[in-house]
């Protein structure tokens, strides 16, 4: 059993079995081919399966698309436990570019095992992803007023910020120089955000069109097949555009929606990133994404615990970017000249930090510390080595330093599990 949670995620995943000649089964609102028990193999919408539980053979095996989705509670859930009382032996694996919940939250109540598989790094160095440029022209808003619910801004909030002319105008002025006339996604705040934007492109003589999630299939359909097919500059998205949504023909995208969520900002960007021949994609960052979460393909430290909750937040100590004051671009702190403009940076590495409006430079080298000594602590999972670690780092009480530590993430599960 494969299931998915969005219409275009079943089309990719049942058109990839045709292709290897799998003979499955789909479970969806109006599907061509219905479950048929004999089937080896079923795709499913997890919202449709979860109403035709008592129709369908308990799987040996499901995998999940997207599985950060994927947690206690949720419908994925209801399905799985469902299956599991009926079939104990069943195995489940989940997939996932970004292993968390978008609030930073780890997957730990639904997998026992975290696997890595290729890093974004080398599956650009062997085609499998596409290289980029990223810019980030001065960013134009301040987000320190924005509030924040689930560990991202209050949308309604953020929407409000974003959506003025003078900033859509600046997001033109870079498309324009970056990427003219190339097909890009401009990832919006809301739908009025992203019909708002298209309108823009439009009276710049650009061929712009909005989707959103409450257009008639028909309409939403016809958008995204302009834009595949070359017909469509700029598409602007709210929240439709985003993880497992395949966007062939996508040359770069604009990021006018600041988000807090790691896994928001790496799956807008990994659309960005499909491969294709001769492609170099362009992102234009005007949110200030980069500087919040690093690197499309800055190496991560992932957790099934998830990230402590400040590491969502401002201070995450493992960003480390360069942004040339010459062009915008942005590049690794290593660099020692602008990849693009070739103007020289200051020797001295140093990392680039927002504090209180003002910025604030910290040696590289004393990030790192700080990291390491955070992901020491996160990925030990026992009383005995906390204590070792809290003895090493000279603790006064290192055994009471390691219990609290286990008890802050034993109610931090609690609260996940609403118990
Ligand atoms: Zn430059």
């Amino acid at each position: 059993m494969i299931l998915a949670h969005r219409k275009e995620l079943l089309h990719q995943i049942s058109d990839t079995l045709a292709d290897f000649d799998v003979l499955h089964g789909i479970v969806a609102p109006g599907a061509k081919y219905a479950y048929r028990a004999h089937h080896p193999v079923h795709v499913a919408s997890v919202f449709t399966i979860v109403h035709r539980l008592k129709w369908v053979v308990a799987p040996d095996y499901v995998i999940i698309d997207e599985a950060h989705h994927a947690i206690a509670g949720s419908t994925w859930s209801k399905a799985l436990d469902h299956w599991r009382l009926l079939n104990p032996k069943m195995r489940l694996i989940g997939v996932t570019a970004t292993p968390e919940r978008l609030s930073g939250e780890g997957l730990d109540d639904t997998f026992d095992t975290l696997l890595m598989g290729p890093s974004v790094k080398e599956l650009i160095r062997d085609s499998y992803l596409a290289p980029y440029r990223i810019f980030a022209p001065p960013v134009a808003i301040d987000t320190s007023g924005l509030h924040r619910r689930a560990g991202d801004f209050i949308r309604a909030e953020a929407a409000a910020l974003m959506d003025k002319p003078k900033i859509t105008g600046d997001a033109i002025e870079h498309y324009r120089r970056h990427l003219n006339g190339a097909p890009v996604v401009a990832f919006c705040v809301s739908i009025e955000h992203a019909h708002h934007v298209a309108e823009n492109f439009r009276q710049e003589g650009y061929r712009a069109a909005a989707v959103d999630g409450t257009m008639k299939d028909r309409e939403r359909t016809g958008i995204v097949q302009d834009f595949t097919a070359g017909r469509l500059n700029v598409m602007t998205s709210c929240d439709l555009v985003s993880e497992g949504f395949d966007v062939p023909g996508m040359m770069g995208c604009i990021n006018l929606r600041p988000t807090e969520s790691l896994a928001m900002c790496l799956q807008q960007w990994g659309r960005t990133l499909r491969y294709q021949d001769g492609k170099t994609a362009i992102l234009l960052d005007h949110v200030g994404n980069s500087a919040r979460h690093g690197l499309p393909d800055q190496d991560r430290q992932w957790s099934l615990a998830g990230r402590p909750k400040s590491d969502n937040r401002r201070d995450e100590d493992d960003i480390s970017i360069r942004q040339c004051g010459a062009c915008g671009r942005v590049c690794g702190v290593a660099s020692r000249n602008c990849p693009e403009c070739g103007a020289e940076f200051e020797i001295k590495a140093r990392k680039i930090q927002e504090v209180a409006g003002t910025l604030e430079e910290i040696e590289q080298q004393r990030q790192q510390e700080i990291y390491t000594r955070k992901n020491e602590v996160f990925s030990a999972r026992d009383i005995e080595t906390l204590t070792q670690i809290g003895r090493m780092r000279g603790m006064n009480n290192p055994v009471g330093w390691a219990g609290h530590v286990l008890a802050a993430r034993a109610k931090k599960a609690l609260k996940r599990n609403n118990l």
